[in-house]
C-alpha cells in the first residue's frame, strides 16, 4: 500500500513501556515475568459482519481492542501488549486518526501497549485483526474447565444494555428509542474489567467473558467443567436504564444478549469477602447470581417468562 510506512509511523507508533521493543522491527519483544505463562488471544472484526461501513472509527478502534483485552481478563491474565492487523480499501487519514485515537485511549487505560502489526490494502471493506498478549501466574489461570461443585457464580457490571442498544439500532422497540443515547456506549465502547479479572487469578476458579450471552457463555463453563449451574433470575444485575421495560425485552437481553464484555466467573464461597474487596478496589460491580452443582446444563430459576419462549439463545456465527 502506498505510504504504508508513513501511515504506520503517523498513526500507530506510540511510546511503549521500558523493556518492551515495539513497532519498527521484525518482531516485538515483550518481557514475561518468571513463573508466568503467556496468554494469547485474537479476534477479527469484519466490515458488514461485525460493524457497518459508516461505524464511528473511534468507537471501532476502542472495540477492536476491548474484545481482546476482555479475553485476557477472563483468563486472569495481565495485559503485556497487542498487535494490530489492518486491511483497508484505502488509506483514509481522517478515519485512521480517529480509529487510532479510540484504540490508543483504551490501550493506555488498560495498560496494553500496541507493539506491532501488519497493514495491507483490502479488496473489499475494512478488516481488523487484533491479537493481545498477557501473562498469568503458572497454575492460576481462570480456565473454563475449572468450575467446582458448590462454587458461587458471579457476574461483573450489569447486563442487558448492549443487546437492547443493538435492537434499537436494528429498528426494534421504536417506542424506547429515547434510550439509545444512554445504551449506545455499552455496545460501542464496552469497558471490560481487565485488571479485576487479572486480580482473580489464583482466587476464582473458572471465568469467561460474556460475548455471546450469559447462558451461552456460562454454558461453555459448565460443559468444560462437567457440571451444572443454577441461575437465580431475580439476582441478575439489570442495567438500571432497563428498569420498567417489558420482560419480553429484558429477559432475552439479560440471558442471551451478547457484546457485554463483562465477566462471568465461579469461585468457592470462602472467597466471597476477598472477591468483594478486590471488586471495591477496582471499582467493579460484582453480583452473585447462582451456584455450580453436579449435573448437566443450566437451570434458570424464577424467570418471568418460560425460557424456550424468550426467542434468543446467544449468537453463533455458523448456526
Ligand atoms: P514486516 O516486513 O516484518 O512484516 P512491516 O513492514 O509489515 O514488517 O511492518 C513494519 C513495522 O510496522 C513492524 O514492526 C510492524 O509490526 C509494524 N506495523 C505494521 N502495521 C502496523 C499496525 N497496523 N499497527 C502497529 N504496527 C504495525
Ligand atoms: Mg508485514
Amino acid at each position: 500500500m502506498a505510504g504504508e510506512f508513513e501511515l504506520i509511523g503517523r498513526h500507530f507508533t506510540w511510546p511503549v513501556p521500558a523493556g518492551v521493543l515495539g513497532v519498527g522491527d521484525d518482531c516485538a519483544l515483550l518481557p514475561v515475568s518468571p513463573g508466568h505463562r503467556l496468554a494469547v488471544t485474537t479476534d477479527l472484526l469484519i466490515e458488514g459482519r461485525h460493524f457497518f461501513a459508516d461505524a464511528d472509527p473511534e468507537s471501532l478502534g476502542h472495540k477492536a481492542l476491548a474484545v481482546n483485552v476482555s479475553d485476557l481478563g477472563a483468563m486472569g491474565a495481565r495485559p503485556l501488549g497487542c498487535v494490530l492487523g489492518l486491511s483497508l480499501p484505502q488509506a483514509d487519514d481522517i478515519w485512521l486518526e480517529k480509529f487510532a485515537r479510540g484504540f490508543r485511549a483504551l490501550a493506555e487505560a488498560v495498560g496494553c501497549p500496541l507493539v506491532g502489526g501488519d497493514t495491507t490494502r483490502s479488496v473489499n471493506g475494512v478488516v481488523i485483526s487484533v491479537t493481545a498478549m498477557g501473562e498469568v501466574p503458572i497454575d492460576a489461570a481462570l480456565t473454563r474447565s475449572a468450575a467446582q461443585d458448590g462454587d458461587d457464580i458471579w457476574v461483573t457490571g450489569t447486563l442487558g444494555g448492549a443487546h437492547v442498544a443493538l435492537q434499537l439500532l436494528q429498528g426494534h422497540h421504536g417506542e424506547h428509542l429515547g434510550l439509545l443515547e444512554t445504551l449506545r456506549p455499552l455496545l460501542e465502547r464496552p469497558l471490560p474489567p481487565v485488571r479485576f479479572g487479572a486480580s482473580l487469578a489464583g482466587l476464582a476458579h473458572a471465568a469467561i467473558d460474556i460475548s455471546d450471552g450469559l447462558l451461552q457463555d456460562l454454558g461453555h463453563i459448565v460443559k468444560a467443567s462437567n457440571c451444572a449451574a443454577d441461575i437465580e433470575y431475580p439476582l441478575l444485575p439489570v442495567l438500571p436504564a432497563l428498569d420498567g421495560l417489558d420482560a419480553s425485552i429484558v429477559q432475552p437481553a439479560l440471558l442471551s444478549g451478547g457484546d457485554v464484555y463483562q465477566l462471568c466467573f465461579t469461585a468457592a464461597p470462602v472467597a466471597r469477602s476477598r472477591i468483594e474487596a478486590l471488586a471495591c478496589e477496582h471499582s467493579v460491580r460484582v453480583t452473585r447470581v447462582g451456584r455450580i452443582r453436579t449435573g448437566v446444563g443450566i437451570n434458570v430459576l424464577a424467570s418471568p417468562l418460560p425460557l424456550s419462549s424468550d426467542g434468543c439463545a446467544g449468537f453463533d456465527h455458523f448456526a
